[in-house]
């Protein structure tokens, strides 16, 4: 099996070919044991006991403003029971004593793998349907559709579903060394992969070569294929690449990075270590957090786990 990173690794069954039952669904929120994870403004309903925990709630609770017309997501069949995500943004449920709104990206390194996982499928479709109310084909409003996971136009028929813009984030090496960047609008010595939106019209491949040209003038052949990694901030599906690089000047497009420099791959096992191990020290150049797939890119290729 494949390497599973923050917010992959969700154990729920989507039963996506049963979302459009609606005497289905109706039946599952009238079931005592569904529960349902509130988010408001895109922050979940958290418990804050020794060990942070998603405030799973029963349905009950949340009828009246389900009635009123919020948000709901099926989220899928785990342990038995239905999980639904709700929209709790205008509700006027206070969370409890022991429970507060906290920002997912902050949230996520504290709570179960599995749990960050439904975490990110309910913060990327919630968002989404903020920001989806009308049609993209006519502009007229939609209606929600499929428990949640399309919205249809009622003037011309046209259905729209969630997206997942696919990112591609590579390490491109050259021998002992690997190509890092550090970003314009990022303070610091943070340096981290190159990284880019994959464009219509080109394939995986032709992406990494395309976003190391652009941001660092180096040109790069052969692309190997590492790991995924859902990042929902909003809906980004970030594909992780180690890639041969064929030449080595670099000229950095000011527009995107401050730097870009070759690093030894002892230089990257520090700094992994230290990025693993606690907050930045500012002298000293440093890699994202394990949360990030380009954390992980940089760890196996130093030490040794993968190669071209
Ligand atoms: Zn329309």
């Amino acid at each position: 099996m494949e390497d599973i990173y923050c917010f992959g690794g969700n154990p729920l069954d989507r039963a996506s070919e049963r979302r459009s039952d609606q005497t289905w669904i109706a039946k599952l929120l009238a079931d005592p044991d569904s529960r349902v994870l509130p988010l408001r403004e895109l922050k979940p309903y958290t418990r804050l006991t020794a060990t942070p925990a998603l405030d799973w709630r029963p349905m009950d609770q949340w009828r009246d403003h389900l009635t009123s017309g919020a948000m709901l997501v099926f989220l899928g069949l785990g342990d038995g029971r239905a999980h639904f995500a709700i929209d709790a943004t205008g509700a006027n449920i206070a969370p409890d004593v022991d429970t507060d709104l906290v920002d997912v990206r902050a949230l996520a390194p504290a709570i179960a793998v599995s749990e960050a996982a439904i975490l990110a499928e309910a913060r990327s479709v919630l968002d989404w349907h903020a920001r989806h109310r009308f049609c993209a084909q006519c502009g007229s409003p939609t209606n929600v559709s499929a428990a949640g996971w399309s919205r249809r136009c009622p003037e011309c028929r046209a259905s729209h579903h969630p997206r997942t813009d696919p990112v591609v984030i590579m390490l491109a090496i050259r021998g002992e060394r690997a190509l890092l960047g550090r970003n314009r609008r990022r303070p610091g010595a943070r340096f981290s992969c190159l990284a880019g939106f994959v464009e219509p019209g080109e394939t995986l491949e032709e992406a990494v070569r395309r976003e190391v040209r652009e941001e660092s003038g180096v040109r790069c052949g052969r692309v190997r294929y590492l790991a995924g990694q859902p990042w929902p901030f909003p809906s980004s599906l970030m594909l992780g690449f180690l890639t041969e690089a064929l030449t080595e000047e670099i000229t950095v497009d000011p527009e995107e990075l401050a730097e870009a420099r070759w690093f030894h791959r002892d230089e990257i096992t520090e700094m992994v270590a230290r990025a693993a191990t606690g907050p930045d020290d500012p002298t000293k150049v440093s890699l994202p957090a394990p949360i990030a797939i380009a954390h992980q890119i940089c760890r196996r290729w130093s030490s040794g786990l993968d190669s071209l």
